[in-house]
């Protein structure tokens, strides 16, 4: 009931021409009340490997692609009332494989729906052997104008030992230094841009701290 009061006010206070602006207070105001538990992730003594989705592991198109895709890089899924054809990235399979063999857990943090991301993840491991959880939009953090981010000191892991992979740095805010940018992923065949990480798990391997390992790799 204090919730629908707040939403009443918070809509009264900004009539029509400002209604856009009030769904983002109310959006923000929910966030608070409904914010992720200070411990997203269960205990793991392992570096951790996080992992965006959309446009770092995969791309999602509404139209068939015309790039000629291998069978077992490309679905397509309902969505809603969509159909989505969904591509992988080059070199996924091969990053993934990379991380378990350096000890690493993954973790998909992605800012998609549970409903959305779950089949594009079931697909990418069908067997479940190399991603150990998912976090989804539900997990994120959302900013007074309506923008979701990626708080990494919620997810329970030590940020001396984790490593993001992202094509959205900015959304790690204060963690920004955890992150491995990549250029985001259309669809595009020739991508090289994760097999060109793989020399990082053998790079950090050097440094106590992954951050550093980011910073000069
Ligand atoms: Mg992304």
């Amino acid at each position: 009931m204090t919730f629908l009061l707040l939403k009443w006010k918070v809509k009264a206070n900004h009539p029509s021409s400002s209604y856009d602006q009030s769904r983002k207070v109310w959006r923000y105001l929910n966030s608070l009340l409904f914010s992720p538990p200070r411990c997203l992730l269960p205990l793991s003594d392992q570096k951790t490997l996080f992992l965006d989705l959309d446009h770092t592991l995969i791309v999602s198109l509404e139209e068939l692609p015309t790039e000629k895709f291998a069978a077992g890089d490309q679905i397509m899924l309902r969505f809603m009332e969509e159909t989505l054809y969904v591509i992988k990235r080059p070199g996924v399979e091969q990053l993934l494989r990379s991380a378990i063999a350096s000890n690493y857990e993954i973790v998909i943090f992605t800012a998609g729906t549970k409903l959305y991301a779950s089949p594009v993840i079931d697909w990418l491991d069908p067997n479940r052997e190399f991603i150990s959880h998912r976090l989804y939009r539900d997990a994120c953090t959302i900013t007074i104008d309506g923008k979701c981010l990626k708080d990494l000191s919620v997810t329970g892991r030590r940020l001396d030992r984790s490593v993001v992979i992202d094509d959205s740095p900015t959304v790690y805010g204060k963690h920004r230094e955890n992150v491995i940018p990549v250029s985001p992923f259309h669809g595009d065949p020739g991508d090289v841009e994760l097999l060109n990480i793989l020399w990082f798990f053998e790079f950090e391997k050097q440094f106590k701290d992954l951050r550093l390992a980011v910073k000069n790799y």
